[in-house]
């Protein structure tokens, strides 16, 4: 299991809430960073992430973006209808 787990830091406010929602331990404080006052998140172990998007819903400045790495890719409607599935 792993998937991509993609932080903009400039979004970032340091509010840590995805820190205490993730079930896996993926994000963790980055205690030897400090930028605009406060400590920033690092994605501290991807491969754990069960990419089940607490951290991203609940993010309050959409700092965060899950992308599931084994997810079966989004199917045009109206292409299946043409191939018959
Ligand atoms: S929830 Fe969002 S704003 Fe808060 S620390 Fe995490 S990434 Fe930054
Ligand atoms: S998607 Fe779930 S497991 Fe992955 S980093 Fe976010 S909260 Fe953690």
């Amino acid at each position: 299991m792993s998937n991509t787990v993609t932080l903009n830091i400039e979004w970032c406010k340091g509010c840590h809430i995805c820190v205490h929602v993730c079930p896996r331990a993926v994000l963790e404080v980055d205690e030897a960073a400090f930028v605009r006052g406060f400590h920033p998140v690092r994605v501290a172990r991807p491969e754990d992430c069960t990419a089940c998007l607490q951290c991203e819903l609940l993010c309050p400045d959409l700092a965060i973006m899950v992308a599931d790495d084994e997810a079966e890719p989004a199917r045009d409607p109206a292409l299946a209808e043409v191939e018959g599935r």
